[in-house]
């Protein structure tokens, strides 16, 4: 029972510059396991089918005359005695013991001979052989399988000697193919951008008047906003080469690795300068050397080249780096220092005429039919990035190739932006009649709230159908408009909306039921940055108790007060949803006969729009006296 504003989307990333992640002691370690095991087993299995003894029993054995059969076998005895012979012929239980060092085996089979005891000199039939064949065979596809790896990470020039050396990793375009037309939206980014594009076509105007141009920039923004998207279109506009790392590759394999990596990547760049060096994840390397994470050498050793390098190489030559980072703030202060990376270029997450613009963008190449209407969806879309979009074209266009249609419809656009938001509709899961019912009124219930106040963004669309995410429901409401500030009324209105679908299962069933979850969570999290972050309770009015970490990942809050004041400010939170709360089922107790006649409607049709939910709620309102009406209207 997913309550959803319809700004949730996923945060895939996309596939491309993925690289192999690993390092080259896997497959070894891989077949040295393999091998230990194998002889382990082995052994055990022999031994177990023998009892050990010593060569002092078998000796024993011997001149009581009690052996009754003997076979030697390489570096050992295996025997019978007659009493064993006697008890279980059949089952060739023997005894072994080492071989006596130097023993002449021919001396003691003529003895034995001679005693009536058969001798058996076997073939072979030796598992110690065939053990051996057997784990040197795995060894050797071991190796192979490491050789493998390593020519392929050394860029297919099959030479063990490419150890130390890091062209493999370093991806190298020459023409990029991306132009600023690729990029949608961003448009302050671009700008930025443009005059490192204008210094690398005509690096001498700038040279003759003694301007200094940033050796480097600094993308910043969420993942998936399109910053390696950006660097590309820089190196395209420029038309010149483009070398991409990411930081993490820097500093996985073996200590001092990264320093001569990075040093490689340089000389490369040097040598078809003038060209765009791209380092994506740069917070990998760049991390602050101060110890709070942990000292690590080698990370703090690859960022000492790394500097060492930008400050290295001339600018005249027309090398520019770039790099990209969604943790700005954990950065190295020395990366950030003038005449490196001192240009912060902030990719942010599309506003809805940008979200437009990557829609069309990505929709150049796809034939779209007459009804789509890509405005309505990047209103649907707030809070999305250009990679979630991309992606969301894709899935329509699939959408239509399995409709077996010519063309993507706004029916494939919308489905697919559900898709992203709720996963796809899963019809076979079977609900038991009353469960129906409970999703169903839980659903109207947020509906019902969210119609009925004000300040509240219409919903959109009610459903039942359940979605492989695991809501059983879902109310989807859609902001009219971009909105980039909520007032305090507004948000006290989400929390009612929030705890609506709780409110309707205890106002009509008197039952509380695990499907609110995702809404407690959401309303609680609300209320608690409402309290620490907004300024928006009474209690602690302007202060703030907790401080935003990572802005451009998840965004989250962590207290920053001392314990009494964070217990104060948990009780703050509980009153203001309960509050909340009982707004919420008085606003349904008030309007029961509303609540029951949308469900019924719902049960039956299993998925409403928002238009069908507004027909009922205003045919009840016109039934309300005009003055309260109206008196409503002026306190608005
Ligand atoms: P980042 O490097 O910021 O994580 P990417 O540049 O790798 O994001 O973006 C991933 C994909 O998302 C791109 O390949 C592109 O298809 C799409 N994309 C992201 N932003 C935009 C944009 N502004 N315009 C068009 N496509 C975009
Ligand atoms: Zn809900």
């Amino acid at each position: 029972m997913e309550h959803n504003r319809g700004n949730d989307h996923n945060k895939n990333k996309k596939p491309e510059g993925e690289r192999p992640k690993g390092g080259y002691f896997t497959p070894l370690m891989i077949a040295l396991v393999l091998v230990l095991v194998f002889s382990w087993v082995m052994n055990a299995v022999e031994k177990s089918q023998y009892t050990e003894t010593s060569i002092s029993d078998f000796w024993e054995a011997m001149e009581a005359n009690q052996l009754s059969e003997v076979e030697i076998q390489g570096d050992r005895i295996l025997y019978m005695t007659k009493e064993e012979a006697v008890k279980d012929p059949s089952q060739q239980k023997a005894c072994f013991t080492g071989l006596p060092h130097g023993g002449d085996t021919l001396e003691l089979s003529r003895e034995l001979k001679a005693m009536g005891v058969d001798v058996v000199y076997p073939i072979v039939e030796d598992n110690s052989v065939i053990m051996m064949i057997l784990s040197y065979a795995i060894m050797i596809g071991g190796m192979f399988l490491l050789m493998n790896m390593v020519t392929r990470r050394m860029g297919g020039d099959g030479m063990m000697g490419g150890f130390g050396k890091s062209k493999a990793k370093v991806y190298m375009e020459k023409q990029t193919g991306v132009t600023f037309k690729d990029v949608a939206g961003q448009d302050e980014a671009k700008e930025s951008l443009q005059e490192i594009i204008d210094f690398l076509h005509n690096p001498q105007k700038y040279t003759a008047i003694g301007a200094k141009l940033p050796k480097g920039a600094l993308l910043v923004g969420s993942p998936g906003t399109g910053k390696t998207l950006l660097a590309k279109a820089v190196a395209g506009e420029a038309d010149v080469p483009f070398f991409s790392i990411s930081g993490s590759d820097f500093v996985e394999m073996f200590v001092g690795m990264g320093a001569s990596r990075v040093r490689d990547l340089f000389q490369q760049a040097a040598k078809v300068a003038p060209c765009i060096i791209f380092i994506d994840e740069i917070d990998a390397v760049g991390r602050s050397r101060d110890n709070r994470f942990g000292n690590n050498s080698e990370q703090e050793q690859t960022l000492n080249q790394l500097l060492n390098e930008i400050d290295g190489f001339e600018p005249s030559k027309g090398i520019v780096c770039l790099a990209a980072t969604n943790r700005p703030e954990i950065l190295d202060k020395a990366l950030l220092r003038p005449g490196r990376f001192d240009r912060r270029i902030i990719v942010d997450r599309p506003n809805l005429q940008g979200r437009l613009d990557t829609l069309k963008v990505h929709t150049r190449k796809i034939k779209l039919s007459e009804d789509v209407d890509l405005r309505k969806i990047a209103q649907a879309t707030a809070g999305a990035v250009g990679a979630d979009l991309a992606n969301l074209v894709n899935e329509a266009a699939l959408r239509a190739v399995r409709k077996g249609r010519q063309a993507v419809n706004q029916e494939d656009l919308l489905v697919s932006f559900e898709t992203v938001i709720a996963g796809t509709e899963k019809k076979n899961t079977v609900l038991t009649d009353m469960e129906k019912r409970l999703v169903a009124y839980h659903e109207v219930g947020h509906a019902l709230v969210a119609a009925l106040e004000k300040h509240s963004q219409p919903v959109s669309k009610i459903t039942i159908v359940p979605h492989t995410s695991g809501a059983l429901g879902y109310t989807m409401q859609m902001p009219e408009e971009e909105k980039f500030l909520s007032t305090a009324d507004e948000l006290r209105t989400e929390l009612k909306t929030l705890v609506g679908g709780r409110a309707a299962e205890q106002v009509v069933f008197g039952v509380q039921t695990t499907g609110a979850s995702n809404d407690i969570q959401r309303a609680t999290s609300l209320a608690r940055a409402m309290v620490t972050q907004y300024g928006m309770s009474e209690k602690f009015g302007l202060m703030s108790t907790a401080s935003v970490q990572h802005q451009y990942l998840d965004g989250q809050a962590y207290m920053d007060c001392s314990q009494e004041m964070a217990a104060e400010v948990d009780k703050e939170v509980m009153r203001i949803l309960e509050a909340a709360y009982a707004d919420a089922r008085k606003i349904l107790t008030d309007n029961r006969a509303l609540l029951d006649e949308i469900s019924e409607f719902l049960l039956v049709k299993e998925t409403i729009t928002g238009d069908e939910l507004m027909a009922y709620v205003n045919a009840d309102k016109k039934e309300l006296p005009p003055a309260e009406e109206a008196a409503e209207e002026t306190e608005a």
